[in-house]
């Protein structure tokens, strides 16, 4: 591996939570949350972590500009134009759907930033994709393509380093829990922590979740037990908002003052209440909720409250 590139800062914090055990009528020390949200560059979020390994590979690589994909309101596609930026390259951000009629929330992110969008309609993200990084190498350019949500074998040890800074920071941790999108973050999280301390919550963001951070690991060459996901939070797709995640982000916001975001944190803390019902709920157990980040997607939304 190359050596590390620092993008974020590091480690992040990680805070008790008191108002929201009790209310969840546990002891006050038994629920944690990993500040994530809180890694610095582009306004911060998981991203960051993934795309320190990925980005020191495009600069020993040479690249000059960065293309990725996502949705309107990707959170990776802000923070790589972000990462751009930081790294004095250029990006291009494709972007399923058709641009909307005001930049709000991420897209407004990507527009400081510099970013060059591309929109792919309903056409194949992926042909789009590569079909930018061909034309611009003919032109002489150097691209070097972030895949999905940045998540491949090499940016999952991102969260490999997140799981040893929270083995420092928690030495009688139970269980981390996380929103699981492209996967990399989980994926990260059970080669660090094993699979038994890990609940993913998936977001439906991918079609099988468990298969995509199953994939990750064998491509880091990590053997593992059985994946512990909690498929009951996609409700009516990725991309909406279902009441279970309304009042998960009221309930944190009014017990803690921090704000989660709709799409990942929001459902990562439905499993969690969901978690706490169950055997993880026992006393005695040390649960941390990791803060992926995402609030500017939030702030895109009028379908919140
Ligand atoms: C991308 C993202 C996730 C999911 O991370 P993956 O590694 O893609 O599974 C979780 N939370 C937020 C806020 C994100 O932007």
């Amino acid at each position: 591996m190359t050596d590390r590139l620092l993008l974020g800062t590091w480690p992040t914090p990680l805070e008790p939570l008191p108002r929201l055990a009790a209310h969840l009528g546990t002891e006050p020390d038994a629920l944690l949350l990993k500040r994530d949200d809180l890694t610095g560059l582009g306004a911060g979020g998981n991203k960051v972590r993934k795309l320190e390994p990925l980005l020191a590979e495009a600069t020993a690589q040479g690249a000059d500009l960065l293309v990725t994909s996502g949705a309107a309101q990707s959170n990776h596609a802000r923070i790589t134009a972000a990462a751009a930026a930081r790294l004095g390259l250029d990006c291009v951000l494709v972007l399923w759907g058709d641009p909307p009629a005001e930049a709000r929330g991420n897209l407004l992110l990507d527009a400081l930033a510099g970013a060059e969008l591309v929109w792919v309609g309903d056409g194949d993200t992926e042909a789009v994709v590569a079909q930018v990084a061909a034309e611009r190498r003919t032109a002489g350019r150097s691209p070097y393509v972030v895949p999905y949500g940045g998540s491949s074998p090499l940016s999952a040890t991102g969260y490999v380093r997140c799981a040893e800074e929270l083995q420092a920071q928690v030495p009688d941790l139970d269980l981390v829990v996380t929103a699981v999108g492209s996967g990399g973050t989980m994926a990260g999280l059970v080669a660090g922590l094993g699979a038994d301390r890990v609940l993913g919550v998936d977001t439906g963001a991918v079609p099988d979740a468990a298969a995509a951070v199953e994939g990750l690991l064998a491509g880091m060459g990590v053997a593992h037990g059985a994946l512990r996901i909690d498929g009951d939070r996609v409700g009516d797709g990725y991309s909406t908002v279902g009441d279970e995640v309304r009042s998960a982000l009221r309930l944190v916001a009014r017990t803690e003052g921090v704000f989660l975001d709709p799409i990942y944190t929001g459902r990562a803390a439905a499993g969690l209440v969901a978690a706490l019902n169950g055997p993880d709920g026992v006393p005695g157990r040390r649960v941390v909720l990791l803060h992926s980040g995402g609030l500017p997607g939030l702030l895109a939304r009028d379908d919140v409250l």
